[in-house]
């Protein structure tokens, strides 16, 4: 690799085995306990953003800090209780408990629990329990009945974002929302189960809160007040209606749930009530929340290659509800700093990268993925016209499964990382992380900052990070106890998972910054189109089925000319990787490059050049302008988080968006509009 264009740096061999040999578990675990013991509250942690700045530059890298002034809310006051004929029959503490063994989790200026972009509100009403809180449960309880109107929602957390879970509530007319932790949904290691909670054992403390946002992420991420453009002084600033929630919510306990649930199972003396509760029988929830517009703080950095518009962004998020936080983000964050310090120990070893390495610690990622999203608003021409991809690690590390979700083009390049780096648990010495990974792929949803770039800006993106499988200890999200203790006892002992996410991102961004033809596959697009689209053409036949009479008429011929877009688009992108596939190995077979390039060279250099360059910009072919039709702030005609899902994502969702609406004349238009798109993508291949 390094021998293109000519170079008097380190080979790509000797820039892998820096990487490989730099990161340790003694620095990550220094890394955490510094990012686990400060301010990390979007707004409240500058200290932390301006050692981070410090930091990176002692490792060679330009950096700054880039601010945007956000509208958020610091929580004031709450209370939740029990009521029966007007007497209180439980009164919530609304904390976690503190715990000798655990310091920050006895913090004196500990983050109360709330939720991020709730309303204000004091209401008394009967209440109901609304299962997860999906489209669908609600959809159940209507069927079956059930008097939503006027009352309070009892969620439990888990299945889809739990923004959506309130935004479904209000416009059923509930007036409230109260979300628990339900350790039903902790696998295997429970206390039915006989595990002890932490501090002393592996299953959830069932005083454990998760706080988050409630911003209406499927909507638009980012400062609900500037969707669109970034949250700079002065900027003109948009109502948040529609955009987070207008009724009050709160986030509770295991422990403290339980009250609320026996009173509703108690009322009728059997298992399954879901409520209401008669009307002698309410919750008081109130939520009182401090709105204001106030700093965060990215901190960007730089390493400079010879190409400066290849440019390649790995990013991880800064911010945290709770004092800890050492699985999210901090994980990520100390992962990121030993993949800065290996890139340093390169560059100090003589490495001359080829193409541009950009560094993000974003801040305001918990309120709605405000940092990333400001900054990819603001730089869209830059971003659009230089980026090949984005790299996230969120909760880089909290068990031992590697999961990863990908924009189709970098499906190869992860299989070739992991592949690279050795597993911390191998079963059979050698094991790579490739070997003990499931192998899926999942498609780009939401949740974390590759949001704005996927979604917004058409830059591929990965995610990665290590999660915790059914038999693995409970990780206590957004919760105090996603602490350092926690990290060390039950997270990543050895602290081998921080190791190994590390090497897969530093592998990674090596591969895609030194590869004379960047490994993208087009080919692997056409396949995931083509599975996207047999999936709608599914969808479609349920959905006509259902709508029977109504004169859908939708069938696989209204999908023909869409079929027909992929068919060519195969065709161009197994064309264009096997063209680029022989001009990588031919130039990376070539001994050092001369000083003075031969014609022959200079020619392969610039095919080079314009083979990278359609790569760079194929993702860019699947941005509609426009946006979607009900949220337009979404650019990407492939991937979406699901209106209703807000993690998980969506494909084509403008077609299924228009097909969940029985909507034949939309169906149609987004065919047409897709189809326009993957034309888009042939082209540029073609050319
Ligand atoms: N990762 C955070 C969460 O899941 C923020 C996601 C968002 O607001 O988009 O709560
Ligand atoms: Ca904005
Ligand atoms: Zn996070
Ligand atoms: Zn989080």
């Amino acid at each position: 690799h390094a021998t293109w264009p000519a170079s008097d740096g380190i080979s790509y061999d000797k820039l892998k085995q820096i990487l490989q040999d730099t990161p340790s578990p003694e620095r990550a675990r220094e890394w955490s306990q510094y990012y686990t013991a400060g301010p990390h509250l979007t707004g409240k942690n500058r200290s932390q953003a301006e050692w981070t700045a410090k930091k990176w530059e002692e490792f060679g890298l330009k950096s700054s800090i880039v601010s945007y002034d956000v509208y958020l809310n610091y929580p004031v006051d709450h209370r939740l209780a029990l009521l029966k004929d007007g007497e209180v029959e439980f009164e919530a503490t609304l904390e976690e408990d503190v715990l000798e063994e655990d310091p920050t989790s006895g913090l004196e200026d500990r983050i109360p629990t709330f939720h991020g972009y709730s309303a204000s509100g004091n209401v008394t009403a009967p209440y109901v329990y609304c299962n997860y809180g999906t489209y669908e449960d609600y959809e159940e309880l209507q069927k079956a009945g059930v008097e939503l109107e006027g009352k309070i929602a009892l969620i439990k957390y888990g299945g889809v974002f739990r923004g959506l879970k309130l935004k479904r509530a209000s416009e059923l007319g509930m007036v409230g929302g109260v979300i628990y932790s339900d350790p039903g949904d902790d696998g295997e290691i429970t206390e039915e189960n006989g595990y002890k909670p932490y501090p002393d054992g592996p299953a959830r403390n069932p005083s454990s809160v998760q706080r988050g946002s409630v911003e209406y992420l499927s909507v638009a991420p980012g400062d609900p007040t500037t969707i669109g453009y970034p949250s700079l002084p002065g900027a003109p600033r948009q109502s948040t209606d529609g955009k987070i929630p207008d009724i009050p919510s709160l986030p509770i306990s295991f422990a403290e749930a339980l009250p609320l649930l026996k009173a509703l199972n108690a009322y009728k003396g059997i298992h399954y009530n879901t409520g209401p509760t008669p009307s002698t029988l309410t919750l008081n929830l109130v939520n009182t929340q401090n709105y204001v517009t106030t700093p965060l703080w990215n901190v960007l950095g730089i390493i400079n290659g010879s190409i400066p518009d290849e440019v390649i962004i790995i990013g991880n998020h800064r911010d945290a509800w709770i004092a800890g936080g050492a699985g999210d983000p901090n994980s990520g964050s100390a992962a990121l700093m030993e993949v800065i310090r290996s890139f340093s120990a390169a560059l100090s070893q003589g490495w001359k990268p080829l193409r541009t390495l950009v560094f993000a610690s974003w801040d305001g990622e918990e309120y709605g993925l405000l940092g990333s999203t400001e900054w990819v608003e603001e730089y869209l021409p830059w971003l659009s016209e230089a980026t090949v991809a984005y790299i996230n690690v969120d909760v880089g590390a909290r068990g031992p499964n590697f999961q990863t979700s990908a924009a189709p083009v970098l499906n190869k390049l992860i299989e070739a990382a992991t592949g690279e780096v050795l597993s911390p648990n191998q079963t059979v010495a050698g094991q790579t992380v490739r070997d003990t990974w499931s192998g899926h792929i999942s498609t780009m949803g939401s949740g974390s900052d590759f949001t704005a770039f996927q979604d917004f800006a058409g830059v591929p993106c990965i995610d990665v990070g290590f999660g915790a499988g059914k038999g693995d200890p409970v990780y206590h999200y957004h919760s105090n106890y996603d602490s350092f203790r926690w990290m060390e006892r039950f997270g990543d002992p050895g602290w081998g998972y921080h190791v190994a996410i590390a090497k897969v991102v530093a592998v990674l961004a090596a591969e895609l910054m030194e590869a004379p033809v960047i490994g993208f596959s087009a080919t692997e697009y056409a396949e995931g189109l083509g599975r996207y689209l047999e999936s709608v053409k599914a969808k479609a036949r349920t959905v006509s089925d259902k709508a029977g009479g109504m004169g859908l008429a939708i069938n696989d011929d209204t999908f023909a000319p869409l079929e027909k877009a992929i068919t060519a688009f195969r065709r161009s992108a197994i064309t264009f990787d096997t063209k680029a596939a022989a001009l990588s190995a031919l130039l990376t077979s070539l001994p050092t490059a001369p000083q003075t390039p031969t014609a022959h060279l200079t020619d392969l250099y610039a095919s080079a050049r314009s083979t990278n360059t359609k790569y760079k910009l194929l993702e860019r072919q699947f941005l509609h302008a426009p946006g979607l039709d009900s949220r337009s702030w979404f650019k990407h005609v492939v991937f979406a988080p699901g209106l209703w899902t807000g993690y998980a994502g969506a494909t084509f969702p403008g077609i299924v968006e228009a097909l969940e609406e029985g909507n034949r004349t939309g169906v149609g238009k987004w065919v047409g509009i897709v189809g326009g798109r993957v034309e888009g993508a042939s082209d540029l291949l073609g050319e």
